[in-house]
């Protein structure tokens, strides 16, 4: 992809696919954003939320970062990215369902196993990636991987549940999540095939999306 392919993209998406949405986007600047979705997920360039989940302009609050992973909640007035997209969805957009979607043959994941650098090129990569460490520590209890890219697999999914258990810390998901106002998933996008798995919270595995019960 070059940048020249990027503005033929907007002429072709002004062209082309706008027209179909105008409507839509119109009502979405007269009347603003209501999607009831917070989606969750890594920077990684070949994950598509728009794309592999089929959705439109105004469905989907996206927050995209390294490795999808969820800062714990912190009383401070530091600069969280992340934490202030989780409150504005709860705060604001009052969205019904927030889901951590991470995702196969990850680079963050992948990278707790490897020496980062301690130099300031790689600081806040280095501070970030702490929140994969459970993942790591729970990944490595188990020693039936006969392969690294194995192992990396179980990691991703284990991230996941750590994610979620993080997204507990925020008081008021918790609050919106006892007065059944807000549903918290874990899923994860196998990029290689393009299908998704939840994460069953009760039986502690991964199942396929079309198996799971709304
Ligand atoms: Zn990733």
């Amino acid at each position: 992809m070059t940048l020249e392919k990027l503005i033929e993209g907007n002429e072709n998406f002004k062209n082309n696919k706008f027209p179909a949405l105008e409507e839509e986007l119109l009502n979405l600047v007269k009347y603003g954003q209501s999607p009831e979705i917070m989606f969750i997920g890594c920077s990684d360039s070949r994950v598509t939320p728009d794309l592999m989940l089929n959705t439109k302009p105004g469905d989907m609050f996206i927050l995209r970062n390294v490795g999808n992973f969820v800062p714990p909640f912190k009383h401070d007035e530091d600069f969280h990215g992340s934490a202030a997209a989780i409150e504005f969805a709860i705060a604001v957009l009052k969205v019904k369902h927030i889901i951590i979607c991470g995702h196969s043959h990850c680079g963050a994941c992948k990278s707790l196993y490897e020496e980062i650098p301690d130099n300031d090129s790689f600081i806040h990569i280095r501070t970030w990636l702490k929140l994969g460490i459970k993942a790591k520590e729970r990944t490595l209890k188990n020693k039936k991987f006969t392969t690294a890219e194995e192992m990396y697999r179980a990691t991703e999914r284990n991230s996941i549940r750590y994610q979620l258990d993080n997204l507990l810390t925020y008081p008021d998901v918790v609050k919106q999540l006892e007065a059944g106002e807000v549903q918290i998933h874990g899923w994860y996008y196998d990029i290689a095939t393009g299908a998704i798995n939840y994460y069953d919270k009760e039986n502690d595995i991964f199942k396929p999306l079309s198996e799971m019960k709304i």
